[in-house]
């Protein structure tokens, strides 16, 4: 039987526990013979970057195909290069994204510079379980150091934003990258855009990653304060490698996710209407925006892969996700951090300081709870909240979401931990708040029974 390696994002685990230079060889010569030509290879900061990219590497060329090294770069820079670039069939990204310093990750890319579909991945898991041949001596692979992959994305970036505008504006902002992938990148786009750049957590021989990684209010205190103190327009975070982004006002208020993806929705249906692809764990904000500016909203599953391959099929105009990974299909079916930064800087020239912005947007309550569920409970436990809901109407896109007049419920079992998750959302906090207790009750009443 072949084993199942990859997980909702690539694969990933502990360092010299279950993310070995073995299974990182073995990994790299499945690629390569999956993806058969040049494959190109980047990395995160991370102290376990060069262990398991030269064994991935060596892998790789063992099966008679070429690896270009681009060094540490952001995860939507590779994804780029690999599109842009013909000669190469196929990328692998070094990363664990917004995990913590001590697990790694293997992310594979496919030709066209989006994440890998999962036939794609169960190709390489199916090779990854024979023996696979080497190429004789004569024919092995050879390994390129290539320079420059960076600014090429910060320039196709700029490419896509009114660079005049905003450098004329001569912005200041904070930027906390981390010290992750993008410790190069952002400052770069930020100074070739003419924005006062002052970096926390840029230095990528710094500890990775500076604070916990996972950019959340309370991991972003210090670039908080920063842009309170330095009065700066706008503070800007990334996760590890960089494929997300987050904001905090001028004024220091932290700007989670779902108010940056509506607000973003805005900006890009003034311009252009269509249709916008978001997972059903959204803010009903979203939505609400959505409408009010003439466009179409599409739900999905959870998880950008997912909500990529939808805006593909629906030529949808904009995408992403609450937790600040957006899609801008005019540069790359992936969530990118740079774009996002580079959207927003021309959202506030336009149309003022983020703080008023975000302050004339509609306001939702939102309540996020967690219960634990063995795995082989998680089924029932859906059926048997189907069977007690008290909305109006159910939807199964992912999980149960349960629908009101006034706001909607989501029980969703996680994909890779033995807990259900309970999203309660309402424009009545006090329903919000009484929606999560009743269904995280009936959660613990059905296990407990
Ligand atoms: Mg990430």
């Amino acid at each position: 039987m072949t084993e199942r390696l990859f997980g909702t994002n690539g694969v990933r685990g502990i360092i010299n526990v279950d993310m070995t230079s073995d299974l990182a060889l073995q990994m790299g010569k499945a690629i390569g013979t999956v993806m058969g030509g040049t494959v190109a290879i980047a990395t995160d900061t991370r102290i376990s970057a060069d262990m398991i990219k030269t064994a991935v590497s060596s892998g790789i060329m063992s099966v008679g195909v070429n690896v270009l090294d681009l060094g540490v770069l952001p995860t939507p820079a590779i994804q780029y290069y690999v599109k842009t670039h013909d000669n190469v069939k196929g990328g692998v990204m070094i990363t664990a994204s917004h995990n913590p310093p001590q697990f790694n990750g293997i992310k594979c890319i496919s030709s066209d510079g989006t994440e890998a579909s999962r036939e794609e991945e169960e190709q390489v898991e199916a090779k990854y379980s024979e023996r696979i041949p080497c190429a004789p001596w004569n024919l092995i692979g050879d390994m390129y150091r290539i320079g420059g992959a960076g600014e090429e994305y910060v320039d196709a970036v700029i490419s896509r934003v009114d660079a005049d505008a905003i450098k004329k504006a001569e912005l200041k902002v904070c930027l906390d990258c981390a010290n992750g992938a993008a410790y190069e990148t952002s400052p770069l786009l930020l100074k070739k855009l003419n924005v006062r750049a002052i970096t926390i957590n840029c230095n990528p021989q710094g500890e990775f990653p500076g604070h916990p990684s996972e950019p959340t209010e309370e991991n972003l205190r210090d670039l908080i304060s920063l842009t309170r103190a330095t009065r700066s327009d706008l503070g800007i975070a990334h996760d590890g490698d960089a494929d997300r982004c987050v904001f905090i006002t001028d004024g220091g208020k932290f700007v989670s996710g779902d108010k940056s993806l509506a607000l973003i929705s805005k900006y890009v249906l003034s311009e252009k209407k269509g249709i916008v692809v978001t997972p059903v764990s959204s803010s009903s904000l979203v939505e609400e925006v959505v409408r009010e500016s003439g466009g179409e909203i599409r739900y999905t599953a959870v998880g950008s892969p997912v909500v990529a391959r939808k805006m593909i099929e629906t030529g949808a105009v904009f995408g992403g996700e609450e937790n600040g990974g957006l899609i801008f299909p005019e540069q790359q079916y992936c969530r990118d951090g740079a774009m996002t930064i580079a959207k927003m800087l021309e959202c506030i020239v336009r149309d003022g300081p983020l703080k008023g912005q975000i302050s004339d947007l509609p306001v939702y309550h939102t309540v996020k709870t967690k219960v634990e569920c063995p795995d082989d409970m998680k089924k029932h436990v859906l059926e048997y909240l189907a069977g007690s809901n008290d909305g109006t109407r159910i939807d199964s896109t992912d999980g149960l979401k349960i629908i009101f007049d006034d706001g909607w419920v989501l029980a969703r079992p996680s994909g890779t931990e033995p807990i259900f998750r309970i999203y309660s959302e309402s424009k009545d906090e006090e329903a919000a708040k009484s929606r999560a207790h009743r269904y995280e009750a009936l959660v613990m009443e059905y296990l407990n029974h």
